[in-house]
């Protein structure tokens, strides 16, 4: 058996074609020449703006001409990981993919279902000459792995239409109505070294062992954040006894949680005893605190020789303040769909810079556009108070779920017709390509859905054959069931 013998034969065909096109993000030449290509063959016409977004549009199947225009929008780069002992090419060699049970897979790479299998359901529609449906745009975006570039700077022109099923979800029987909108907003702290107090008790504590995570789909676990951890520390110090601190620095990226923090810093000799007494209470309250994932989190303290420099008091006592008081982890759940994280911020990280600064970047998102800027502004507020310059990025917008959705409601009336059982509604607390489209066509009616791929973004990327088949029955049913334009 091969992926051509695979049915839907049309789906799988499409797909085979797909992987022997390279595609890595920003490397997008190839397989945009292979769509303009394919729509030459068709006969069907295409567009392709700057940032080489195609789309292609297949008139309405007779007597279908009235329907909403329907956009299927896929994203034709692939993120391009492999394993060390393999030599590949992603710039110029095919994906090797080969089948094993009831899963497509590829030779040590990944296998680009995220997103090819999406490309190959909306090609196959343009090509079939058998399926009833109204008037198709098939959108084609590129550089989605790497920042969402492509739908950033997409020509409005490409939504014209009514309804848009993303094709970019990667669990059968999910239909994803919504997602994040994101921020980071940053603090800069600007200090003066000192000549460090030598008859100070001098250390370093060190945070770590935590497990980390992505700020956005692991941020309703409750995990601990190595910056947070460090700065309640400090903050428990402090109360007592001046601390001086001559380091600092914690986490990495902006969208990880922190895993791993640390200082040095000087407290007068006779508060030492007093130190590693609040350590120990803090390592024995964190463990009553956190999941069961963070329980092996270390808390380690080691005497140092006295710096000859620290960071003034003024400054190193507002930063462990700001640190302290920032918020950090979920801000606010959805009304709309229960269970379902709405708002959160993510205390991401603390770097010592050149020019005697340090700079604190925090990430906030929310699927409310509102709700976003409020903890971006609550979160620059607290930078204020502390005396730090604050700077917050563009950012991206969200799509807040609408539960009463005609698209949604049609999906699901569709999906139990022909499966018999209900389809889950989710929200993600991640970004989408769709959270920009809504900012250029604010009338679009969307749902995002498709098979189920495992382990995307790795070598062990896997698509299973069976979903692709329900998937593509339910892509033709819902097109048939498209309620006509006003
Ligand atoms: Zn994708």
């Amino acid at each position: 058996m091969e992926l051509k013998d695979l049915k839907p034969a049309l789906v799988w065909n499409l797909f085979d074609q797909i992987t022997k096109v390279p595609r890595p993000s920003k490397k997008e030449r190839k397989i945009v020449e292979f769509l303009l290509n394919f729509a030459k063959t068709h006969q069907l016409e295409t567009k392709k703006d700057k940032a080489l977004n195609v789309i292609i549009t297949k008139p309405a199947t007779p007597g279908k001409e009235n329907l909403q225009t329907v956009i299927l929008q896929s994203h034709v780069d692939m993120v391009c990981e492999k394993n060390n002992d393999i030599l590949f090419n992603f710039e110029t060699d095919s994906i090797q993919t080969y089948l094993d049970g009831d899963w497509v897979k590829a030779k040590g790479t990944t296998l680009g279902a995220d997103d090819g299998i999406g490309m190959a359901a909306a090609l196959a529609i343009l090509a079939s000459t058998d399926i009833e449906h109204g008037p198709i745009t098939a959108l084609f975006t590129t550089d989605e792995e790497t920042g969402l570039t492509g739908a950033n700077a997409l020509d409005p022109d490409f939504l014209q239409g009514d309804i848009l099923l993303n094709l970019d979800s990667e669990e059968w029987g999910e239909f994803c109505i919504g997602c994040a909108g994101g921020k980071n907003t940053l603090g800069t702290f600007t200090y003066q070294w000192e000549p460090a107090p030598q008859d100070y008790f001098w250390f370093e504590i060190q945070v770590s062992v935590l497990k980390g995570g992505h700020s956005g789909s692991d941020i309703h676990k409750g995990l601990g954040n190595a910056n947070k951890i460090l700065a309640r520390f400090l903050y428990n110090l402090s109360k007592e006894n001046p601390v001086v601190l001559s380091k600092i620095d914690g986490g990495n990226l902006h969208n990880a949680i922190a895993r791993e923090a640390d200082a040095t810093a000087g407290i007068p000799i006779v508060a030492k005893e007093k130190t590693i007494v609040l350590l120990n209470i803090l390592q024995a309250e964190l463990l009553n605190e956190l999941p069961a994932e963070d329980r092996n989190v270390q808390l380690n303290i080691r005497s140092v020789a006295a710096p000859a420099h620290s960071i003034d008091i003024k400054t190193g006592n507002n930063l462990i303040l700001a640190l302290y008081a920032l918020p950090h982890g979920v801000m606010g759940w959805s009304f709309d769909m229960p269970g379902t994280v709405e708002t959160s911020t993510n205390l991401a990280s603390v770097k010592m810079k050149e020019n005697q600064t340090i700079v604190v970047t925090t990430s906030q998102r929310s699927s409310t556009a509102s709700l976003k800027n409020d903890i971006v502004d609550g979160t620059t507020a607290v930078f204020r108070l502390a005396g730090a310059e604050v700077q917050s990025t563009e950012g991206y917008p969200g799509w807040k779920p609408n539960p009463s959705s005609p698209v949604l409601h049609i999906s699901e009336k569709v999906f139990q017709k022909l499966f018999g059982e209900k389809p889950q509604v989710i929200s993600i607390h991640a970004g989408l390509e769709c959270g920009l489209f809504l900012e250029k066509n604010p009338k679009l009616d969307m749902i995002s859905c498709g098979p189920t791929v495992l382990g995307a973004h790795s070598p062990e990327e896997k698509l299973e054959i069976r979903t692709v088949e329900k998937w593509w029955a339910f892509l033709v049913e819902l097109l048939k069931n498209i309620p006509q334009s006003e």
